[in-house]
């Protein structure tokens, strides 16, 4: 039986990596050129000439030890490196404050009051909630942690995941959290996932689909998927670029815009369900700079978003990964917009360079700058997502899955957790 899987993202790869190891005989279509979706490492060079890169999507994966993107990547031989714990700040009431990078260091921190930070320390002693109803993810934090992370650190962190405002968000937007809490506590849950650190492979991101398509020989490229119709006996048409195939088992590895438009004429409650779920875009503006110490050694930072007012954080990819430019240069990458109201200045490079100057007045003009816009990048589970990621799945006729980071979870290592848990269901 042949497993036919509509797009050659992360989702899919993992997915036919997976089916492939357990003696499945798998196609992919992927509609663009190159497989991985959001996940490509794009060339960059410097004015000069001398090689660099920049990320189209994320600058790394989370990894504890012993979790299903470590296997992953010991699998695939993937040669990967953490930069460690680098400095990291959150910028609010105009000034850069330090984040720990231990949950237990803020007791020392800055970022909240006394008060707030003896409410954290409360954690471990909160009754775990059951799953049902849904919870905002802000009430869910409060709920847990205070309302002084709630409101003094969690939005800012959030803008810098999902680009969007915490407190429209469900708690299934992060469904680590949820995983923690079912072990007693986010502390106790967040200890027997082990540590994780991010991690980079060498030669980037797109390292990761690059290997996986490499072992797929059912990957096709240039290939979109155009319609899908029911035949007899639970069997399905597929059609597209001038290709047919007739299958059993179907698995749409798609956003769930997309997903929706092939579903409409076969299964329409998942289709309805499924172009509810909203998408946000982001503008990323990519640019280079004489080093500036300690920005060059760290993370970057986020921007508490009332203050931010559509800036929402700049990185430093050239400490993520050393290979992105040449090291007489630091880049930086600014997360603008999302689903927040953006200032009018900062659609032109010179509001965009006047707001990093106000975080890092020292920081020099960019010697190089390339725009980016993620569109409809990233998914925006707001409050109600559970219902309707159990509808989309309650519609889908026997044969057809749907695989997506909407549903199981923003990050690539939500994606390879979500997969394994989903073959092992
Ligand atoms: C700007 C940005 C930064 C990010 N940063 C991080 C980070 O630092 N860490 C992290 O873990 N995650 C990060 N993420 C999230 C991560 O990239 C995603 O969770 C992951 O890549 C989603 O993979 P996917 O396969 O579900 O979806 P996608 O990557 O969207 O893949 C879907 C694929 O389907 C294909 N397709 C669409 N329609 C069709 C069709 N009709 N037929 C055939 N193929 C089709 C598309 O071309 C695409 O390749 C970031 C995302 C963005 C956008």
């Amino acid at each position: 039986m042949t497993t036919l899987i509509l797009g050659g993202g992360i989702s899919g790869l993992v997915t036919a990596w997976e089916l492939q190891k357990r003696g499945a005989e798998v196609e992919v279509w992927e509609a663009q050129e190159t497989a991985g979706g959001w996940v490509h490492t794009m060339p960059w060079p410097d004015p000069q000439g001398r090689p660099g890169h920049l990320e189209r999507g994320p600058q790394g994966v989370l990894i504890a030890p012993g979790s299903a993107a470590d296997r992953l990547f010991k699998e695939l031989d993937l040669e990967a490196k953490s930069p460690g714990h680098g400095a990291r700040w959150v910028g609010k009431g105009g000034l850069l404050l330090p984040v720990p990078s231990a949950p237990v260091a803020l007791l020392f921190s800055r970022l909240m009051s006394v008060s707030a930070k003896l409410r954290m320390m409360m954690e471990p002693f909160i009754k775990v909630r059951s799953k049902e109803p849904e919870e905002g993810l802000s009430a869910f934090v409060a709920r847990r942690l205070g309302r002084g992370v709630a409101e003094d650190l969690l939005p800012a962190m959030v803008a810098g995941i999902l680009a969007a405002p915490a407190e429209s968000l469900s708690v299934d937007a992060l469904p680590k959290l949820l995983q923690w809490e079912a072990a007693g506590s986010l502390f106790q849950g967040m200890r027997q996932g082990g540590r994780s650190a991010l991690m980079v492979p060498k030669g980037g991101m797109g390292m990761l689909p690059k290997k996986l398509a490499a072992r797929i020989p059912g990957l096709r490229t240039g290939l979109r998927a155009e319609g899908i119709e029911a035949l007899d006996a639970g069997r399905w048409r597929v059609w597209g670029g001038g290709e047919v195939r007739e299958v059993d088992r179907l698995l749409l590895a798609l956003p769930a815009f997309e997903a929706a438009t092939l579903l409409g004429p076969i299964a329409p409650q998942s289709a309805e369900a499924l172009g509810d779920i909203p998408y946000t875009s982001v503008r990323l503006r990519n640019s280079r700079h004489a080093p500036l110490a300690p920005l060059k050694d760290s993370f970057g930072f986020l921007v508490h978003p009332p203050e931010g007012h559509g800036f929402l954080g700049a990185l430093v990819p050239s400490w993520i990964d050393p290979d992105s430019a040449p090291s007489d240069l630091m880049q930086l990458r600014v997360f603008l917009g999302g689903a927040f109201e953006m200032d009018r200045s900062l659609s032109e490079s010179a509001g965009v360079q006047r707001v990093l100057n106000s975080w890092v007045p020292e920081l020099g003009e960019a010697v190089q700058i390339r725009e980016e816009f993620a569109e409809r990048a990233i998914p925006r589970p707001v409050l109600g997502h559970r219902a309707r990621v159990e509808a989309a799945l309650g519609g889908l006729p026997k044969g057809i899955d749907w695989i997506s980071n909407a549903r199981f979870g923003p990050g690539v290592r939500d994606v390879i957790e979500g997969v394994e848990g989903w073959l092992k269901a």
